[in-house]
């Protein structure tokens, strides 16, 4: 039977065949414009101490970074190097970036928040050389490249440190720790002049690899995804038209989301840029900065993950700080439960007296995926509450019910199947495993997402959850997620995790939730403990079909694991669950 394929609403936007440099900041010659906004703009400001780059200044600062990697003798870098980026967010982060990639080289970004042993896996599988890092990570690189072999002398030749202090940007300056001060620093790099226009190579890169994410490791170990020039250029241009367009003298996004995830990096440190808006950026989340940098900045975007939601609902700062300049939120990585906006927007919309009501919406995507494929539309945020959205332009998508076999049969309308999507944003491939690559994407080049979801008549994706966490309870299939987010309307509920238990009796799984009590000083006791699990056990059998019953148990936990990009880090509790049913 003939595949069935849906395509977009929007119409196709073209797709480029020059860098992704050339694309961010091309200018009109003899103007001060910089990818086609006002050079003058502000594009990134370091939320602490204010500190401003405009978008003539990234250029420039770009420029010099990238002749500053080639030229400078200690790192004599190469077209086609890999360089690692290690930091938390910091206005350095864009001239870092932006600057390797003028310089033809590639990125690969990895979580700052990683050990040693994960930094070790990630310089080695990407093959990186150079490694970026804050001065509060060169200790941790150091170490890395020593456990890898590397004298100290040799280490430190391949670490450049991004300094505290921003005088090198006009900004404040700050001692440099000792431990660091003899490494060379991104300041160094930006006195060997500015590339030159045609050192941009512009359409040979087109199709090269430019940035190497991983993914984020929630179903494995995390997977190198090469993401070329065209799959970001591609992106920028097919969020837009689905995006509605910034007002320059008034919006300002939160630069809240770790860069080093290709959510951070695309829709923070690229989109923004292309549509002249500037981006406030934040090292961490943090609520109550975060509350504070809203009402300082007069923040209007915010783009988060679904933690931060249950904090916009819950946490005492929103009550500190006059947040209400902030209108519109944009929520992805993971699945957002309809009862969590609801929330958000009955707390938040009251505080805008006079201006429009509060709009949150969801996109979808993948590392994979450059990463979003699917975002809802403002006028429709209400009426598609839940929804992950609808198709990109130049993306078709299908839902397929036999994702295992040969993916011939694809889902009923309306009917749940697994989301395949084709498209220019599509990764090249995972890094050095073709066979993986092989596995994820068809030889007519359909990438399987590896989530379920289902589309309405209005093409609105709704995801029910990921195809391997659906817990299968005889023959039944649970999601995790849907029972989350019933879970989360509890009163007493703060958060909550569901995995699915073996039960060897009953001879399949069971769905069994971790919660978080709102006020944990009430249930102290092991009786107290008890009861409210049991409690919660109870008022969800009044909310769902019998099948998705928590028959695996209710379990008290002070927090539920999660990573810095937003995701439950299920595999944590399955080993925890593991051992209490074992004990
Ligand atoms: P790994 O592939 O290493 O196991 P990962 O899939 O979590 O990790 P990412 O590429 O960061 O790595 O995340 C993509 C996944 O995030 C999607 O496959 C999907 O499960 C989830 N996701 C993203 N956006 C949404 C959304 N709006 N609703 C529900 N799930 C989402
Ligand atoms: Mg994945």
């Amino acid at each position: 039977m003939a595949p069935k394929i849906y395509t977009s609403q929007f119409p196709s936007v073209p797709v480029h065949d020059r860098s992704l440099f050339t694309h961010l900041f091309h200018s009109t010659p003899g103007t001060n414009n910089v990818g086609g906004y006002d050079g003058s703009l502000p594009a990134f400001v370091d939320a602490p101490t204010g500190t401003t780059i405009t978008r003539v200044q990234l250029k420039q600062l770009a420029l010099q970074l990238g002749a500053g990697l080639r030229a400078h003798p200690a790192l004599n870098a190469k077209r086609g190097d890999t360089v690692l980026i290690y930091s938390a967010n910091s206005l350095t982060w864009p001239v870092v970036l932006f600057g390797s990639v003028a310089a033809g080289l590639r990125c690969t970004l990895a979580n700052s928040a990683y050990n040693e042993r994960e930094l070790a896996f990630q310089y080695t599988d990407s093959g990186a050389r150079l490694v970026f890092t804050s001065e509060d990570g060169a200790a941790v690189v150091r170490a890395t490249l020593k456990s890898l072999g590397l004298s100290e002398r040799e280490a430190d030749k391949r670490i450049i440190v991004m300094t505290n202090g921003l005088d090198w940007v006009g900004g404040p300056a700050a001692p440099i720790k000792l431990e660091v001060s003899k490494l060379v620093k991104v300041a160094d790099l930006l006195k060997f002049g500015a590339l030159k226009e045609e050192e941009k190579f512009d359409r040979q890169l087109a199709n090269e690899t430019t940035y190497l994410c991983y993914s984020s490791g929630t179903t494995g170990k995390p997977k190198g995804v090469e993401t070329t020039h065209r799959n970001i250029t591609s992106v920028l241009d097919m969020v837009k038209p689905a995006f509605p367009p910034l007002d320059l003298a008034v919006d300002r996004l939160i630069g809240v989301l770790p860069f080093y995830h290709i959510y951070g990096a695309i829709k923070l440190l690229h989109f923004p840029f292309t549509c002249g808006a500037p981006v406030v950026i934040m090292a961490r989340f943090d609520p109550v900065q975060f509350c504070a940098n809203l009402d300082r900045y007069k923040i209007t975007v915010a783009l988060v993950v679904p933690p931060i939601l249950v904090v916009l609902a819950r946490h005492p700062a929103v009550e500190q700080y006059d947040i209400s300049s902030l209108g519109r939120i944009c929520s992805g990585a993971a699945p957002l439960g309809a009862a969590l906006s609801k929330q958000v927007i009955d707390r938040l919309t009251p505080k805008r007296k006079g201006q429009p009501p509060m709009i949150i919406i969801q996109g979808y995507g993948l590392t994979e995926t450059s990463p979003t494929t699917h975002l809802v539309l403002d006028k429709d945020a209400q009426r598609k509450v839940g929804s992950a959205g609808i198709l990109l332009p130049n993306l078709e998508a299908r839902l397929v019910v036999d994702g295992d076999g040969d993916g011939n049969i694809d889902a009923a309308e309306g009917e749940r199947g697994e989301i395949w999507v084709r498209g220019p944003s599509i990764m090249k491939g995972y890094l050095n495993n073709p066979t993986a690559t092989k596995d994820s994407i068809t030889p007519d080049g359909w990438f399987k997402t590896g989530d379920i979801a289902y589309r309405d008549s209005d093409g609105y994706y709704f995801i029910v959850d990921r195809r391997k966490e659906l817990i299968k309870y005889k023959g039944f299939q649970v999601p995790p997620a849907e029972l989350e987010s019933v879970l989360l309307t509890h009163p007493d509920i703060a958060d909550t995790a569901v995995i699915g238990v073996n039960s060897a009796r009953e001879a399949t799984e069971l769905p069994r939730a971790y919660v978080v009590h709102a006020r944990p000083d009430t249930v102290k006791t092991d009786a107290q403990k008890a009861a409210f699990a049991q409690s919660v056990k109870k008022w969800i059998e009044g909310k769902v079909a019998r099948h998705k019953f928590l028959r695996g148990g209710v379990v008290l936990i002070d927090v539920i694991p999660k990573s810095a990009a937003g995701k439950i880090l299920r595999r944590e509790l399955r080993e925890r669950a593991k051992e209490e049913l074992a004990g």
